[in-house]
């Protein structure tokens, strides 16, 4: 069975208004990223990261998905069987516009996870402080489960798993920066790319479709290619 696999990065939920940290200038609502990102930042000022997280999840709380959002979730409703969402986004809005089993490499700001059981659990859009013990073991040891920079990814094993069975591969909103996306299109039979702008980290030669416009317009040409594939096991 021919298998999609959609892997999107920032630029899915920009036009939705949530920022995210610009590798330009490496801040992030103007925190230096290493401080609020990263394992060292963590153990150096705990309370300050755990605080950085409850304002993005605060954030995040009035956003309303786009039509790339629902667009993709259209599309995993409808083939269910032969589509695999995977994002790089710690937002909820591809749950928000109803899709079905997202996959979230670098975790959920809504989600909790205790550093002694390994327990996640959901909290909403509240702060940490109201959540203060694991509901599993009672630890006090709970924070973000957001991946920060110097920890590994359990999710990139499953991710690098899917793509070895991927024949279409459909990158949205993402600059390569982090993941080496036209590596990962020369894997599979078929690629398309959706970007703001070209990236100097990505190879745009090996893809068989790339569009270089916001994600909302590109939509409905990845739909509508998304659909051809399914049918004929191809695109041209
Ligand atoms: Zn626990």
């Amino acid at each position: 069975m021919s298998k999609i696999l959609i892997l999107s990065g920032a630029g899915l939920s920009a036009e939705s208004g949530i920022s995210t940290f610009r590798d330009s200038d490496g801040l992030w609502e103007n925190h230096d990223v290493m401080e609020v990102c990263s394992v060292e930042g963590f153990f150096r000022d705990r309370e300050k990261v755990l605080g950085f997280y409850d304002q993005r999840r605060k954030d995040i709380e009035d956003k309303e998905p786009n039509d790339a959002h629902f667009m993709i979730a259209e599309m995993k409703n409808k083939f269910p069987d032969k589509i695999t969402v995977m994002t790089q986004n710690v937002d909820n809005l591809l749950e928000r516009s109803d899709c079905a089993d997202v996959l979230h490499l670098h975790g959920q700001l809504t989600e909790l996870v205790c550093e002694m059981c390994g327990n996640i659990f959901d909290i909403g859009y509240r702060p940490i402080k109201e959540y203060s013990e694991c509901p599993e073991c009672q630890s006090h040891a709970v924070r973000h489960n957001v991946v920060m920079f110097g920890e590994a990814a359990p999710m990139y094993q499953r991710l690098y798993n899917e793509l070895m069975r991927t024949d279409l591969l459909v990158i949205i909103g993402t600059s390569g920066n982090v993941l080496p996306v036209s590596q990962f299109a020369s894997y599979t039979k078929y690629s398309i790319l959706n970007n703001l702008d070209e990236s100097w980290a990505i190879d745009n030669s090996v893809f068989t479709h790339t569009f270089y416009e916001k994600a909302t317009t590109a939509a409905p040409k990845i739909k509508q290619l998304i659909e051809q594939f399914i049918e004929t096991g191809a695109i041209s």
